[in-house]
């Protein structure tokens, strides 16, 4: 299969997708936020949270997996994207670093299908389509490498992102 047919970009919101993971644009101490965190705490339920605690936090560039409890995704990959500082203070890297590790712990659970939302382009203020080339950058050296997962799904919120990554993942 060609890389950019593993690849899908879909506006909406990430709490439904019918993925076996969905990733999570989390804070360091993994115990929920606003965005895109509040909503998937919200959908998946208290007990969530209550694994969500167990794990002593993330790192930013790092990754750690749940359940998705009342998700329709089977798994949660938390990750903590990098606050925009200018760009002169690792984001690039640390950015990068929040997808490939997400997706090396979808491999090692040998998940099919994962759907990412932009990390670090809300709060985070991270530029939106220099966020973007690095997504797609790292999800497509991922795929033509390893034969998991099989399916990667962008998630935009809004029109705008939708633009951004449809242009940038199918060039
Ligand atoms: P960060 O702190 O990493 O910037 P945010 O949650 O503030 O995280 O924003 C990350 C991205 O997730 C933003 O582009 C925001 O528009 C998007 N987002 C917010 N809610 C949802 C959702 N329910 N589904 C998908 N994407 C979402």
């Amino acid at each position: 299969m060609e890389k950019t047919e593993k690849i899908e970009v879909i506006e909406g919101d990430i709490t439904s997708c019918k993925t076996d993971a969905i990733v999570n644009a989390a804070n360091s101490t993994l115990l929920g936020g606003g965005g895109v965190d509040g909503a998937i705490h919200k959908s998946a339920g208290p007990k969530l949270l209550e694994e969500c605690r167990t794990l002593q936090g993330c790192m930013t560039g790092e990754a750690k997996i749940t359940k998705g409890y009342n998700l329709p995704a089977k798994w949660v990959i938390h990750t903590v994207g990098p606050v925009w500082h200018g760009g002169t203070h690792g984001e690039p890297e640390l950015l990068a670093n929040c997808y490939k590790n997400a997706l090396i712990l979808a491999e090692k659970y040998g998940i099919n299908s994962i759907a990412f939302p932009a990390i670090s382009t809300g709060v985070y203020a991270y530029p939106l389509e220099k966020a973007t080339r690095i997504a797609v950058n790292e999800v497509k050296r991922f795929l033509t490498e390893h034969e998991l997962p099989k399916k990667v799904i962008f998630v935009c919120f809004g029109k705008a992102a939708y633009h951004v990554y449809k242009d940038l993942a199918e060039k």
